[in-house]
């Protein structure tokens, strides 16, 4: 059975004057998903994010949150939950207050809510601490606290780990789950720190220059790289007719060491090649070598980093990052 969506584009685009930024973006955010949205800087992520909490209009195209469309403002008011700025807090006020403050502003919130959420994002001891003598980490789980307050279906965040130490990461990535396994929510996150995507999302988007260029699952994309393979041998010596072989085939390049930091690594030996064929070519090459009587005994496909799937996406050096 497929989820249903939370979150559906479709052709979205949106000009600014002559730039492009997002140019008809379709994809859709299944329910339960910790959705990532990726991209390099200037891609469109901001202005897509915009968009769909409903702060910046769509030159074209549809966007639909669980089956209404955005301009149901009211619907998409009461069902999504933000965090897409520095969240803006009055400093000399508790955190309790804080959400006081803001729980004004939703109709008919319950009494018990503002202590839940502070609860959730393990803020309770210190609900009556001034914000302003809060690390920049406990800030973030405050702005995710004000987020959650009308209990909404979708949450939408942007950068929400930028500039935290690693545990304050993994306190915020760790929130999000459980927002996910225990109250039902979906996440859509942009970010660009592609390790904790890769441990923490289940699906992602890459966009670049507006354009949409992946979007699946990350076990997918990332377990079942179509090109890079580790190939296995009988013995040293039919690996190194083998190489003789694969050196010379069109489309095939060979790597000294394992092209991606991979537990396969721990595999590499005399008896192993590692290789990236042109796209698709791998069933032609092995009917190739088994008619060289070069059979090997065992083709793995090579998993990559979310990192490395995202700079051949992107085309960029992984130094620019
Ligand atoms: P970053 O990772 O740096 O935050 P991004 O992927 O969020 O980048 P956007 O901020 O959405 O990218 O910008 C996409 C493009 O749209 C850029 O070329 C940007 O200059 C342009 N842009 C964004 N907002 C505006 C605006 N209000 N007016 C004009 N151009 C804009």
């Amino acid at each position: 059975m497929t989820a249903r969506p939370v979150l559906k584009l479709t052709n979205l685009t949106k000009r600014f004057g002559q730039i492009l930024a997002v140019n008809g973006l379709s994809f859709e955010v299944y329910e339960g998903d910790i959705f990532g949205f990726l991209g390099p800087n200037g891609a469109g992520k901001s202005t897509t994010l915009y968009m769909i909490a409903g702060l910046v209009h769509p030159t074209s195209g549809s966007i639909e949150v669980l089956g209404h469309p955005h301009t149901d403002y009211r619907h998409v008011r009461t069902q999504v939950g933000m965090l897409i700025e520095v969240p803006a807090f009055y400093e000399h006020l508790s955190a309790r207050k804080n959400l006081e403050v803001l729980g004004r502003l939703h109709a008919a919130l319950p009494r018990t809510r503002i202590d839940e959420v502070l609860e959730r994002v393990g803020l309770l001891d210190r609900a009556k601490d001034a914000v302003r003598e809060f690390s920049h980490g406990m800030k973030q789980r405050l702005g995710i606290a004000q987020a959650l307050l009308h209990s909404p279906r979708l949450l939408l965040l942007d950068e929400p780990t930028s500039g935290l130490d690693p545990e304050g990461s993994v306190s915020i990535w760790k929130l999000l789950r459980s927002l996910v396994d225990e109250e039902k929510m979906t996440v859509f996150v942009s970010s660009h720190l592609l390790h904790e995507v890769e441990e923490n999302c289940n699906r992602i988007a890459v966009i670049n220059q507006g354009v949409l260029v992946a979007c699946d699952e990350v076990r997918k994309l990332l377990f079942f790289s179509k090109e890079d393979f580790l190939l296995m041998f009988e013995d040293p010596s039919v690996r190194a007719r083998a190489e003789i072989y694969l050196r010379s085939r069109e489309g095939v390049e060979i790597f000294a060491a394992p092209p991606h930091d991979t537990q396969a690594a721990s595999l590499l030996g005399e008896d192993t090649v590692w290789i990236r064929t042109k796209h698709g070519l791998m069933p032609t090459l092995l009917s190739e070598l088994v008619e060289h009587k070069l059979t090997p005994r065992a083709v793995i496909p090579q998993r990559k980093t979310l990192r490395q799937f995202f700079f051949e996406l992107t085309r960029r050096q992984p130094l620019t990052l």
